[in-house]
């Protein structure tokens, strides 16, 4: 079976392609390297059954090679980071869109390839009900709150794949990740876990936006990319939409404080008003935890590696790559 990842340079997709190759799959990636690293690869590189192209989604010439060669693809190039989407909106909103387009085109022009869509839970918004369901109504903020237009697109994005399925029979399964969190993910772009990790080991003060006591669920990147290949393997699953995460929640000061013990770290913890980071219009999402029944029901999904041993990890991955925990993440 060949398998292409878009974005398979990435921090979730490069976990998809370690895991691919342990089961067999030819695996081709594109990524444009601008979040994607090639040191998330470089170890596959050597490998028989790899590919790496550095390109765009967009670049319908290279992608339409790849989708002919592929039997399965897996779309997870997207903008990252609630960062990154108020730094680049314009980017954005257009690779989120554009690229998905794409490639949904192609896997139906080349003989309806399955497509699994790696969507977010972004998309449904601030909604305070708890937990989120796949068919729960969106709550979103204004369009001036320039955070939701990562929710709009991801939602343009599962909109264009069910009308592919509905009207041309496309095999695309949507999948809404929650926070994935472990090693190789970068804190350059806001994320939380890798900024807290760095923060601990080096003794700083540890970042705590508003009053800390938003909530989120965190699940370990490995757990994760196993429900997305069961989730591409199950015949029925293509039309329909699974979150996909962990449901332990914990409070962001709690997670603060659970980093330093693990860290080993004397760090103080700071409060940091929104505004100074993210701009007046920001708006945060309280309390996010998904309903994982029907994950469950269809594929026996249960994550398993507690966020202990995920802070554990990550601070490893640091300690054995002291360049970066003293610099910028590197590309
Ligand atoms: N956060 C924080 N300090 C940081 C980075 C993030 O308190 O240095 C908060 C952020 O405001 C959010 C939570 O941690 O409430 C999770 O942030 P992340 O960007 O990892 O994920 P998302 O906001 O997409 O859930």
């Amino acid at each position: 079976m060949n398998a292409l990842i878009t974005g398979g340079a990435g921090f979730v997709g490069s976990y998809l392609a370690e895991e691919l190759l342990r089961r067999g799959f030819y695996v081709m990636v594109i990524d444009n390297l601008s979040t994607g690293s090639f040191h998330n690869v470089k170890h596959l590189q050597d490998t028989r059954n790899f590919s790496l192209t550095v390109g765009s989604v967009t670049d319908e010439e290279v992608m339409e090679e790849l989708i002919e060669k592929s039997d399965v693809i897996f779309h997870l190039a997207a903008t990252v980071g609630v960062k990154q989407i108020l730094e680049k909106p314009i980017e954005s909103i257009s690779n989120n869109i554009r690229g998905t387009e794409v490639v949904l085109e192609l896997a139906h022009q080349k003989g309806n390839k399955k497509l699994i869509l790696a969507s977010s839970s972004e998309v449904y918004g601030k909604s305070c009900k708890v937990p989120y369901k796949e068919d729960d109504d969106r709550v979103l903020g204004p369009t001036t709150a320039m955070r939701w237009c990562y929710s709009e697109s991801k939602a343009i994005d599962e909109f264009l794949a069910l009308a592919y399925f509905r009207d041309k029979g496309l095999p695309t399964v949507i999948v809404r990740l929650f926070n994935t969190v472990g090693p190789r993910q970068k804190g350059r772009y806001g994320m939380v876990i890798p900024r807290f990790v760095k923060q601990a080991l080096l003794n700083q003060p540890i970042t705590v936006y508003g009053d800390g006591q938003q909530k989120r669920c965190f699940a370990y990147v490995e757990d994760v990319v196993r429900g997305i290949i069961a989730l591409s393997d199950h015949p029925h699953a293509p039309g329909e939409i699974f979150n996909l995460g962990s449901t332990g929640s914990i409070s962001i000061l709690d997670l603060a404080t659970m980093t330093k013990r693990v860290a080993g770290s004397d760090s103080d913890t700071v409060f940091i008003p929104y505004h100074e980071i993210y701009g007046e219009t920001f708006e945060d999402v309280r309390n996010r935890v998904p309903d994982l029944t029907k994950v469950k029901k269809w594929i026996n999904f249960k994550p398993e590696t507690s966020l202990e041993e995920v802070l554990g990890r990550v601070a490893n991955y640091y300690r054995q790559n002291p360049d970066l925990l003293n610099s910028e993440d590197r590309n």
